[in-house]
């Protein structure tokens, strides 16, 4: 295969033809990194900052095109594909703003005869191996502060979102990084895989448990940075004391955003027995109110299905729950139309028997399942192989406090969910992954400690 057919997953036609990256185009793409990188390391960073601002800048002015091909090529309903891009405008103004703080040398300890002091170097060469669902999201949490700490980096757009890598590369060039210093790499797996196997210093992916497993096995033993954003099962309680209604809009809105299709989507959610029934019939009517359509539609809440087939393993979490005594209270089939598309579903009377309440489901579909008490909710919580993200909804402060700390999960939510910010930490426990995105620490992993000792003579 030398070149791979982009198509409109809500559509079925093919918009673009691109041409693969075979091992041998990433070997000399490496090399080329290789050989640029310390030249931009050494630029100071002010200017690195610079062309990071006018990144910025040339993405704003460019929102309706950038918006427009995303949507084309993963199906996100138009209005998401601008949410997308506004928020790498904030996520960028938070690392411009705290690369400095989070990177600047430090004395720690100084005396009449030794000084101690941490630095901070650029890794090198970095893979970024990107998913496709927020691919300005994801993207942009790796390569802008890799680039702003003076790395190269390898960039290996999914192959669902190679046309909104080829204008992030596009973007960064005219906005003065240099081409070898910011490279993309087109193609599947494969490609990925013939990264892996070059000389480079960190390698940070994002993308499913499966992929995550086989990169770390690949990577191992070669003690290079290894950061994994995995997937997710992320579960919400709604206790006896919340407002089942707008719990049931806010959950709705977790489950469904982005067609399901989100590493933080709301994918399970347990509901105290006394605003049980409450609660799914204000989600059932906040879930039949959302718009299906064509994802270029500004009204349109739900889109396409991105990779085809997702809609076997959706077909599958659902025909299992139901074989095992879950009510399907709407949806739960594939749309007969061209293209990719999925009802949302909802299903009610669930339990950890069903893949839907243990799999990562990745599409608009979700189980409610009904609980006596805390306790037993927590437990549930924390009856996952992943550890992402797990919300609590109550207007008691104290009982989430108590419910969420003892979560395993990177981030937790009182009354929100489906929650990103730039200045926290963005990490999975469990097979949800490993190392972190976001805040002063998803800056430093571009970076490697160097501790000065100077002892004056
Ligand atoms: P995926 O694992 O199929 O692919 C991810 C990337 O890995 C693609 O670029 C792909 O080409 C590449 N790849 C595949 N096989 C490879 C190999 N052997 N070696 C190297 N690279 C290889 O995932 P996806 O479908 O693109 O993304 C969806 C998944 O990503 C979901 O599970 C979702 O939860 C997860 N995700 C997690 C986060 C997070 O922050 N934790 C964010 C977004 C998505």
């Amino acid at each position: 295969m030398t070149s791979l057919s982009i198509t409109n997953p809500a559509t079925g036609a093919a918009i673009a033809e691109v041409a693969i990256d075979n091992a041998a185009a990433v070997g000399v793409k490496t090399a080329r990194a290789r050989a640029a990188q310390p030249q931009w390391a050494s630029v100071p960073l002010a200017e690195r900052k610079a062309c990071i601002g006018r990144f910025r800048a040339a993405v704003e002015a460019g929102i309706e095109t950038l918006a427009a091909t995303l949507t084309a090529e993963v199906g996100k309903p138009i209005r998401q594909s601008r949410n997308e891009l506004n928020g790498l405008l904030g996520r960028i103004d938070f690392f411009l703003a705290a690369v400095e703080r989070s990177t600047a040398a430090e004395t720690v300890f100084s005396d009449a005869s030794i000084t101690e002091r941490i630095g901070h170097d650029p890794l090198g060469v970095v893979a970024n191996i990107s998913a496709w669902n927020y691919p300005y999201f994801v993207g942009g949490n790796v390569f802008v502060p890799a680039l702003l700490t003076g790395n190269a980096v390898l960039y290996k757009p999914s192959e669902y979102a190679v046309l909104t890598g080829q204008h992030i590369a596009r973007l960064l060039h005219e906005a003065g990084v240099p081409a070898d210093v910011f490279t993309t790499l087109v193609g599947t797996g494969e490609t990925g895989a013939a990264l892996l196997a070059q000389p480079i210093d960190g390698v940070f992916f994002t993308g499913s448990a499966a992929t995550g497993a086989k990169i770390a096995s690949a990577v191992g033993a070669r003690m290079i940075r290894l950061q994994l954003e995995l997937g997710g099962k992320d579960p919400t309680y709604v206790c006896d004391d919340a407002d089942p209604k707008a719990a049931a809009e806010s959950l709705a809105d977790g489950a469904m955003y982005n067609t399901g299709q989100s590493c933080c989507s709301v994918e399970r959610i347990y509901v105290h027995e006394r605003v049980h029934d409450a609660f799914v019939e204000a989600f059932l009517a906040t879930v039949r109110g959302f718009k299906i359509g064509d994802p270029a539609d500004e009204a349109t809440y739900i889109g396409a299905i991105t990779r085809a087939p997702q809609l076997q393993v959706l077909e599958e979490q659902v025909a299992d729950a139901v074989a095992k005594g879950a009510r399907l209270q709407v949806g739960g089939h594939r749309i007969a139309q061209p293209g990719n598309w999925f009802e949302p579903t909802v299903l009610t009377n669930v339990d950890h028997t069903m893949a839907l309440m243990r799999d990562e489901s990745f599409g608009p579909i979700i189980g409610i399942q009904r609980v006596h008490d805390d306790a037993e909710a927590l437990a549930l919580m924390n009856d996952t192989r992943y550890g992402l993200t797990a919300g609590v909804y109550t207007p008691d402060a104290a009982r989430a406090q108590a419910i969420l700390a003892k979560v395993n999960a990177g981030s937790v939510y009182w009354n929100c969910c489906d929650r990103v910010s730039p200045r926290l930490p963005w990490s999975g426990h469990g097979d949800s992954g490993l190392g972190v995105t976001l805040s002063t620490y998803g800056i430093q992993t571009f970076t490697r400690p160097r501790a000065w000792h100077l002892r004056t003579p």
